[in-house]
């Protein structure tokens, strides 16, 4: 498949930030972008490269209305001998279509799409930072393009791909986080739309991420919305709990969102021989476990941040430290192997990296 690219001069390309302290996330975005289109009689077509640049979009657009999209998130690394280094990104790629089906959108040709991402992180490598824990951050989104009011599932669509640089989630080492249970807004509900990586569920979230960070915490833990009582995930992270020996995390129910990491954390420590479930924990047993001193460890997992060690819970006003408040042993252990494997310093045992250049 030839994929035809335009690309910007290189005198009028952007200048490309220097200081990995200052990157964060999200701020900067590379020189150019894959685009192709959707219609039902041509399917998808104009698979292209071209200079980033706005899109312009018909005010009564589809998407802008009734909020039919999906997007990914995942990363590209500068690792082992200076090669360029992807992790599961046809995973990514599967579940974009996943939450395409669940929004009526079609699906993706994953065979194409990943091509088109290899050939656009070559393309933009010179912006994939060297500092360790940086990496090209890469956004695919989907959109529905139909210039028309009334609800029903556009029959147009336009995909495309934008990438930038992104800072290390933990510059000075891991950061512990505060967290803060919701037992008033929910997320998504079985049934609904939780499963899909779309843009209404980060709406439905904003109130309660608001609440958390004006208390000086950093992220929302979520309930079940039927019963307000099972633990499913935090902010954009799936949830882990160490009860002595064992790990636990919230079953793919079909309203939390099955990450990457999440699977990748599940297959490791299983590699590793360590008990690991997915099973319902409620609240309940994990405050409990906080209580008496049985739940040694909690941490999030996500692309972004990979690991993200939890140091205190809030539910119902009460404030309850995890183990000593520090980063336990096994959310280091799993950090450092994860972040070597997508770097190419560890053997991969799981057919998970790829080294692109
Ligand atoms: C993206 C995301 C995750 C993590 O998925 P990864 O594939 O591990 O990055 C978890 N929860 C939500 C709500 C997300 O959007």
């Amino acid at each position: 498949m030839d994929i035809p690219q335009r690309v910007v001069e290189p005198a009028k390309r952007k200048p490309i930030p220097k200081d990995p302290a200052s990157l964060g996330f999200g701020r900067y975005f590379s020189d150019h972008m894959f685009l192709m289109e959707y219609t039902p009689s041509k399917g998808w077509h104009d698979a292209r490269i071209e200079p980033y640049h706005p899109l312009a979009l018909d005010p009564s657009c589809m998407v802008l209305h009734y909020g039919q999209e999906a997007f990914e998130g995942l990363k590209a690394y500068r690792g082992k001998d200076d090669g360029v280094y992807l992790f599961r990104y046809r995973d990514n790629f599967k579940r974009m279509n996943a939450s395409c089906e669940r929004l009526c959108m079609p699906a993706l040709p994953v065979d194409l799409v990943a091509e088109a991402l290899k050939k656009l992180v070559l393309l933009e490598s010179p912006w994939i930072p060297k500092s360790p824990g940086c990496a090209l951050y890469i956004r695919p989104n989907i959109i529905a393009t139909d210039a028309a009011l009334g609800v029903r599932a556009s029959e147009s669509y336009l995909f495309y791909i934008i990438t930038g640089p992104v800072g290390a989630y933990y510059p000075e080492g891991f950061n512990p986080i505060s967290i803060y249970v919701s037992d008033h807004f929910v997320r998504a509900v079985r049934g609904g739309i939780g499963a899909a990586k779309t843009g209404g569920n980060y709406a439905a979230s904003l109130v309660a991420q608001r609440e958390a960070k004006s208390q000086g915490f950093s992220q929302v833990l979520w309930l079940d919305a039927i019963h307000r009582k099972y633990i499913e995930e935090v902010g954009t992270m799936n949830m882990f709990f160490r009860f002595g020996d064992e790990v636990v995390t919230c079953p793919l129910t079909g309203s939390i969102l099955p990450g990457i990491t999440r699977d990748s954390v599940l297959q490791v420590l299983k590699r590793w021989d360590t008990r690991v479930f997915e099973r319902l924990c409620s609240i309940d047993e994990v405050v409990e476990g906080l209580r008496k001193g049985t739940v040694k460890e909690a941490f999030g997992s996500g692309t972004a941040a990979i690991i993200s060690p939890v140091k205190s819970v809030r539910y119902k006003a009460e404030d309850f430290q995890v183990g000593d408040g520090k980063t336990g042993p096994l959310s280091k252990k799993l950090y450092d192997y994860l972040l070597a494997l997508q770097y190419g310093h560890e053997p991969d045992p799981f057919g998970w990296v790829e080294r692109i250049a």
